[in-house]
């Protein structure tokens, strides 16, 4: 396989640069999750056990559909099964982000949804963020539970765990992640104040109709 060097370089110099506004937003604490992109028809993902916010270009790998790593020498992230079941799912998703931020995960360890219309910007992006079931992480137990739901969502809480977002190119699936660790901070601030108004059924299906 001729693999096209400049834009092999290129589509990882991507995945560094969202990768340190990960890790500068404390999206990614440590070593915790993992960015991939399509690339051609392979996937450029990051290695396990890496620091999101401060990547090198050695420490992204090429994997087939297998995710069998054909090009680079260091070891694809645990979660590239889920990362290629759900680009399988969907021709449109061509950029995955997983992450373990703060808010959105408390949300995941009560396996409560973020999925109240309770903030116009989020409704109009992700309609519902549902949870999906608790599984090892990096197992296969964890891609069935969680692969099923990109079936009609582009973000999904992985229960005691974090978040997954896929999204047409890396920096949309950046600015869900943002969107939606945002959207988490905000719920549980209103929590507190108590009186949250949920938006009507009729503001939602409004929003709606702005997608297009
Ligand atoms: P990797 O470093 O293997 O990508 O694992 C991080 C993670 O978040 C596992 O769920
Ligand atoms: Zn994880």
């Amino acid at each position: 396989m001729e693999i096209n060097e400049l834009e092999l370089s290129k589509a990882k110099l991507e995945i560094i640069k969202y990768g340190k506004k990960l890790g500068e937003k404390n999206m990614s604490p440590a070593t915790s999750g993992n960015i991939s992109v399509r690339f051609e028809n392979n996937i450029l993902i990051t290695a396990s056990g890496t620091c999101l916010y401060d990547l090198e270009e050695n420490e992204i790998v090429l994997i087939d559909e297998n995710s069998k790593v054909i090009d680079g020498n260091k070891k694809a992230s645990s979660e590239k099964n889920l990362h290629n079941a759900i680009y399988k799912m969907r021709p449109d998703i061509n950029a995955i982000v997983h992450c373990h931020s703060p808010y959105v995960s408390a949300f995941a360890v009560c396996h409560k949804s973020l999925s109240k219309p309770i903030i116009s910007e989020n409704v109009f992006y992700f309609g519902e963020i549902p949870v999906a079931k608790y599984a090892l992480p990096g197992s296969e137990k964890l891609v069935e539970n969680t692969a099923r739901f990109f079936a009609k969502h582009n973000a999904v809480l992985l229960a005691n765990h974090g978040i997954v977002i896929g999204a047409k190119d890396l920096k949309n699936a950046y600015f869900l992640m943002e969107t939606a660790e945002t959207c988490a901070q905000i719920y549980l601030n209103s929590l507190i104040l108590g009186g949250i108004k949920e938006l009507s059924k009729k503001d939602v299906e409004e929003l709606y109709t702005l997608r297009g």
